[in-house]
């Protein structure tokens, strides 16, 4: 029955997710019957405060991206509204352009201006690069201050004025909000894109991210352009509504109004970033004694967020709207689903690792090894720990670089080739300690799999072609059939953070599934696994194997390696200590000796 579906009984109730859609969509709509018809309910002065908002919410909009999708600490992004407001200025104002061309123009140079503020963010961590994008803000104001025949230097310019039905108050209004709109539909199209879940997983597991294939720099540099557009764009028709623009409009508290209205309003959210923004326009004006004050109220505002509810509004919220989940763990397995999951003919050949020598100052963790991955085969990986088994992972997959040796895959040198390089041609890994994006749901982070394999491009996915949605909805359902396979379909809108250790390392196996792989490395994938959990990890090994994908396994659990794999290499201090069938290595006298005992 329809009904019986939605109670919080079974799996299937407890779906946090959708809950946290039907709220957000409630929140547009009201949003929208507010906003169109304000000017007709409140006076010039209020309408005036909205407008801002609307033009505070276009540069936000574009720097929540940055702060809250890829969790870099960009704080001085007034400096970029202030180049937006100049541009559009002194391109009406001393070329004569029409507004709207001078506004275009603002947007590339906020694009321009956006991706010299981004490249630091590749280099700097966290602090050192809020530091980069403070001092940016500085040198335009002073720049502005200082290059008077251009600027007007202190005295200013006049911002322009866009033409009927744009140049009253009201019409301006509508200006905005339909910039403000815009900005919605471009945000809300990437944030529900790869490449939205791609910034989260930069943010929150860079490591897996770049395993799976994310340009971490690309991405980065893209976002920051992008949202550069958006503060050139909020630049222009700040000038417009400031009348006349002067150095000192662009101040350090406006900075952090847009920096802590993203995280009061949430990481990675929409409408709470939208909120805190109507909030932290309002404030000034309903409070206005504050306003002295407003450094320190911003401060204090942001103290109390991060304490409280870190969050931010949005998760405030959802924590009254969602359940808590109390899963009830692994589903069964579809084991059918793999074949439609990972199911294509040709596949590569071998793996072949040749002398690889590595060493972290004076540990020889790798000191010489070779071994080869037959095509179609599971080829065990063990040895006492220390003996280099995760270093010989890191290795194939890109992390570090040998000292000396070569690893081939199908007759590719891996040498040159970056760790997303790698996982395009088909490697795919898993992590011994699981590294899943602990805030976007399970069927997402099934989904980052596919990332390197998507096709449509960052500002086609923002402008919304029907192209991306399709390319995503297949992978949605790949990734929704991978996770049946591994047992974890009816957890799919969980979020990752809320599974179990043993269930993570399932949805990282599924993760790999999804990336269509022709080798899999899987790193102690058995660790903390129950018996029954075992079988499951033993049956998805055997089912890929008859698909055609070879396995690397490296694993502590004897039983389970001797079991599954065509071939054997013992590890010990760096060296291979034997290698073989099951059963030769089993029986190897140095082998019981150093590992496996009596
Ligand atoms: P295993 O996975 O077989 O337990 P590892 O490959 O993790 O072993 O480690 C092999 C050796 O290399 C160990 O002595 C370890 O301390 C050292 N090692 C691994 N990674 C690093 C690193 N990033 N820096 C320094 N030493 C490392
Ligand atoms: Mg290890």
């Amino acid at each position: 029955m329809q009904t019986s579906k939605n109670l919080p009984v079974g799996g299937q109730g407890l779906n946090p997710v959708p809950m946290r859609r039907h709220w957000e969509i409630t929140g547009v709509v009201a949003a929208l019957v507010i906003a169109f018809s304000l000017p007709h309910v409140v006076n010039q002065y209020w309408a005036q405060i909205a407008t801002l908002a609307f033009i505070y919410w276009v540069l936000i909009a574009g720097l929540n991206l940055i702060v809250g999708f890829a969790g870099q600490l960009a704080i001085g992004f007034v400096g970029l509204l202030a180049i937006g407001a100049y541009t559009a200025a002194i391109l009406v104002e001393k070329a004569g352009w029409p507004s709207f061309v001078a506004l275009i123009f603002a947007g590339g140079a906020g694009a321009l201006f956006g991706f010299l503020v981004g490249l630091p963010s590749l280099r700097l961590k966290s602090f050192y690069f809020a530091m980069t994008t403070l001092g940016f803000a500085t040198i335009v104001t002073q720049v502005a201050l200082g290059w008077e025949s251009l600027t007007g230097g202190g005295v200013g310019l006049p911002g322009p004025i866009f033409p009927a039905p744009f140049d009253t108050y009201g019409g301006f209004y509508y200006l905005c909000l339909v910039f403000a709109l815009i900005a919605t539909y471009l945000l809300a199209n990437i944030a529900a894109s790869n490449f939205g879940r791609g910034l989260v997983a930069v943010r929150d597991a860079d490591v897996a991210a770049e395993a799976m294939g994310v340009p971490i720099t690309r991405l980065k540099l893209v976002t920051f352009t992008f949202s550069g557009v958006f503060a050139g764009v909020a630049g222009a028709l700040f000038a417009s509504r400031q009348t006349y623009i002067t150095p000192d409009a662009f101040t350090f508290d406006l900075s952090v109004l847009f920096f802590i209205a993203v995280l009061i309003g949430g990481r990675g959210r929409i409408v709470g970033p939208m909120v805190a923004t109507v909030v932290l326009t309002l404030l000034p004006e309903i409070a206005a004694p504050l306003v002295a004050w407003s450094t320190f109220v911003y401060a204090a505002l942001l103290l109390l967020v991060v304490l409280l509810v870190p969050g931010g509004i949005a998760e405030f919220f959802e924590k009254f709207i969602a359940p808590k989940s109390s899963a009830d763990g692994i589903g069964p397995r579809k084991l059918g689903e793999l074949a439609a999951v990972v199911g294509k003919t040709q596949r590569k050949g071998a793996l072949t690792v040749h002398g690889a020598a590595l060493s972290f100052g004076g540990v020889r963790a790798l000191d010489g090894i070779d071994f080869v991955v037959r095509p179609g085969t599971v080829h065990g990986l063990i040895g006492p720990n220390g003996s280099g088994k995760t270093t010989v992972l890191n290795a194939i997959s890109g992390f570090y670089r040998l000292n000396r040796g070569t690893i081939n895959f199908s007759s590719h040198d891996l040498a040159a080739k970056t760790s997303g390089e790698r996982a395009k041609l088909g490697i795919a890994r898993t992590f011994q300690t699981p590294r899943v994006v602990g805030n976007l749901s399970v069927l997402e982070n099934a989904m980052l799999g596919a990332y390197a394999r998507f096709e449509t491009s960052f500002g086609e996915v923002a402008i919304g072609l029907p192209k991306g949605r399709r390319e995503d909805g297949l992978i949605r359902e790949r990734a929704r059939r991978a996770l049946e396979a591994v047992g974890l379909g009816n957890l799919a809108n969980f979020k990752a953070e809320q599974l179990q250790h043993t269930e993570q390392r399932f949805l990282e196996i599924a993760r790999c599934l999804v990336m269509e792989p022709d080798l899999l490395l899987l790193d102690e994938p058995a660790a903390g696994l129950s018996h029954t959990e075992i079988e499951y990890l033993r049956s998805i090994v055997d089912g890929v194997r008859v698909l055609g994908i070879s396995v690397l396994l490296v694993e502590h659990h004897t039983d389970l390696v001797f079991q599954v794999s065509d071939d054997i290499t013992v590890l010990n201090l760096g060296r291979v200590l034997a290698r073989g069938t099951p059963a030769e290595v089993r029986s190897n006298q140095e082998v019981i000796n150093a590992y496996l005992g009596a």
